[in-house]
């Protein structure tokens, strides 16, 4: 076996909205795409907003899934600041095989890819738009996934480069949003479903995060914001899987590197996985994603 070493960093400028050309192609359409051999379900996890908690929705959900009994893989494609490596508490380069496919590395259950594994850690991830999209190729089709029920893949905010390659690479079965219910989150969130939806991927639904906190002692449910995600997920017809409380523990979970999901199994919190993993598996099991297009 061999050590993966082979990516070069570009330190130029980022590309971050679609060109005229990735414009083009969202006015005419993806183009047939394989199945990446062996697994079953792609599901990207997407916000329009950084810090909305995407990544650790990402994680928890893979690491939910599999505590209930699935094959999952977990593809950290925020090529510009990977955190997965970390939340997860995967830090080796990973193995190749023969044919030079990578071997993704796993804790907690989960299969694990992320540039953070691949690039030097004090290297700056600074990288211009077609490196970014082979990047993410190399990631989905150079490693060896088999076999997957659920492939997780966190995405980096907006709708740039990475989600476009995605589309283009992959069958996506379905975008799993995420969003603080707030006005400022929520609006730039759904105008990137917008994007997938114009291009004929799916939304599986939103998963709301931090707009709620639960009691301690009498476990009752308290809004921290006016709550305004009805108002607009109903606005684009885009179901609200599961609403997931803010919990003054996670921060530090994350930085550890242990799962919340695992640490605090018998919270509230780690309730709200439960529930939007079985949501998930229901509606990507039952295709009901299928008559999605818009
Ligand atoms: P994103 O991927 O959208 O940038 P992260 O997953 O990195 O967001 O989360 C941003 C910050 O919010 C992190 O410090 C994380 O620990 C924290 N966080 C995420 N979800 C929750 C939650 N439900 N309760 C408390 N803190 C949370």
């Amino acid at each position: 076996m061999l050590r993966f070493r082979s990516f070069q960093i570009c330190k130029r400028t980022l590309a971050t909205h679609p060109t005229p050309k990735q414009q083009e192609l969202m006015a005419r359409g993806l183009p047939k795409r394989a199945p990446l051999p062996g697994v079953t379900d792609i599901v990207v996890v997407a916000s329009g907003k950084g810090g909305v908690g995407k990544s650790t929705v990402a994680v928890n959900l893979a690491v939910s899934l599999a505590n209930m009994g699935k094959r999952v893989g977990l593809l950290d494609a925020d090529i510009f600041g990977p955190s997965i490596p970390l939340m997860m508490n995967i830090h080796e380069e990973p193995l190749v095989d023969e044919q030079n496919f990578m071997i993704p590395p796993v804790n907690y259950g989960v299969k694990c890819l992320s540039m953070g594994l691949l690039a030097k850690q004090n290297d700056a991830i600074i990288w211009r738009g077609p490196l970014v999209m082979s990047a993410v190729q190399r990631l989905l089709k150079g490693a060896v996934w088999a076999p997957v029920d659920i492939l997780i893949v966190d995405t980096p905010p907006g709708t740039g480069d990475v989600h476009l390659s995605l589309a283009q690479n992959v069958p996506i079965s379905g975008v799993l949003l995420v969003s603080t219910p707030q006005k400022a989150a929520l609006e730039v969130t759904l105008r990137g479903a917008q994007m997938y939806r114009k291009l004929g991927v799916p939304i599986v639904g939103l998963a709301e995060n931090m707009g709620h906190v639960i009691c301690g002692s009498c476990q009752s449910r308290m809004e921290i914001f006016k709550n305004v995600t009805d108002i607009f997920t109903k606005q684009i017809d885009i179901k609200v899987l599961a609403s997931i409380p803010l919990d003054g523990n996670i921060t530090e979970c994350c930085d550890n590197g242990i799962p919340s999901v695992i640490k605090y199994a018998d919270t509230a919190y780690a309730k709200s996985y439960r529930q939007l993993g079985e949501t998930l598996v229901r509606t990507l099991e039952t295709k009901g994603l299928v008559n999605d297009k818009q």
